[in-house]
């Protein structure tokens, strides 16, 4: 099998398997218990939320276990939209269904929602978050890493920008798929909240992270008792929360090839007749490539390739249908626009396994064609 949706979840890692079996099997109590089983599961708790700080150089007490990244993004806007008077939010066009859903609903609330402009890498530029905050708005969403198409977002001019605007906004930053990918460190950058899940990483799914920068108050999206500093009520999933801390120690500590290899897949995959490159050149992510390739339903192609056992993604290019939000804002000529598949890699990809997969798009881009009678113009 070759994996290339790792951008959708990754498998989880037998160390980080055996973590969460561990903590199932030895300190299955509940972290708020007063008793020594209580205690156990607590101190498992505190010792995955202090590692997982110390690789970002924060404090312990400004992360906050949480469900899922999804949960993370909706606390966030929620929370900041809470008892505001007339709010305006400034959002990227491009982010993931979690902020971007959730902008429309808010629209329909009668939340002003101003939408920001990207250039053909789907990239945001500072000055323009500059010009659409002001005195009411709430919050900025501008994610680190595209989810379909790779691009890294200049978070850090951003976040200066609104520093020095002296409008109080908060800035909100959807760190999904640039957690234990890309160098950060959180101490050092001008963000007020960071949101990440565990499945990007190797973890199991239902754990995401929220970080919120010290001296920021957030009301919770769930009401109940006072897990999580009362941020997030609930009783936490202590297992998955060591399953992340210890996922995230094998991606920063693990020496891997990935930029190297998606720079030869990228070379490849430009030199072939009738494909695009949708992924930009420069500022991304080397987990994800996205290409378009002309006139060809990438459904199509992504069952072809199922067929060899190989596993990609339309991105999120279709969602019941519809095209992508994000590639529409990017512009994606029409030609291309139906073949957009997004190939995500994970610190274990192989060179053999480009080469076989290069080897398996070249036929079933071959056989699509002859079947439906259009060779590459
Ligand atoms: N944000 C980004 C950029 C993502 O890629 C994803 C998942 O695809 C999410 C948020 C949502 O994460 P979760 O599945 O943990 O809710």
């Amino acid at each position: 099998m070759i994996y290339f949706d790792n951008a959708a979840t990754t498998a989880p890692r037998a160390e980080v398997r055996a973590v969460v079996d561990e903590v199932l099997r030895e300190d299955w109590g509940n972290p708020s218990s007063l008793h020594r089983k209580g205690l156990a599961a607590e101190r498992r708790l505190e010792d995955a939320r202090a590692r997982i700080a110390a690789r970002y150089g924060v404090k312990p007490k400004t992360l906050i276990f949480t469900s899922c990244a999804t949960e993370s993004n909706n606390t966030v806007i929620r929370g900041m939209l809470r008892g505001r008077k007339r709010p305006n939010i400034v959002v990227s066009p491009i982010e993931h269904s979690s902020i971007f859903e959730l902008a429309k609903v808010l629209e329909q609330e009668s939340v002003e929602v101003r939408w920001l402009p990207v250039d053909g890498a789907g990239r945001v530029a500072p000055s323009d978050v500059a010009a659409r905050v002001d005195r009411d708005t709430a919050l900025v969403c501008v994610m680190h890493v595209n989810n379909e198409l790779g691009t890294v977002q200049p978070i850090r001019e951003i976040g200066q920008i609104l520093r020095q605007n002296q409008q109080r906004a908060r800035f909100l930053v959807d760190g999904v798929q640039g957690f234990g990918k890309l160098p950060l460190r959180l101490d050092q950058e001008p963000i007020d909240f960071y949101t990440a899940s565990g499945h990007k990483i190797h973890a199991p799914k239902g754990i995401g992270l929220l970080y919120v920068r010290e001296g920021v108050s957030l009301p919770p999206l769930l009401v109940g008792g006072g897990q999580e500093r009362g941020l997030r009520p609930g009783t936490e999933n202590v297992a998955f929360a060591c399953g992340m801390a210890k996922a995230l120690e094998l991606m920063l500590d693990e020496k891997n090839e990935v930029a190297q290899l998606c720079d030869f897949m990228r070379g490849k995959l430009a030199e072939r007749e009738g494909v695009r490159i949708n992924s930009p050149s420069e500022a991304c992510s080397p987990y994800i490539l996205n290409i378009g390739v002309r006139e060809i339903k990438a459904e199509i192609l992504l069952h072809y390739l199922e067929q060899e056992n190989i596993y990609v993604s339309t991105g999120s290019a279709c969602t019941g249908g519809a095209p992508s939000h994000v590639l529409q804002a990017v512009s994606i000529p029409k030609e291309f626009r139906d073949g957009c598949i997004r190939l995500s890699f994970h610190t274990d990809t192989t060179r053999e396994e480009m080469v076989r997969f290069l080897d398996a798009f070249d036929r079933s881009v071959a056989r699509i064609r002859s079947i439906i009678g259009k060779g590459v113009r």
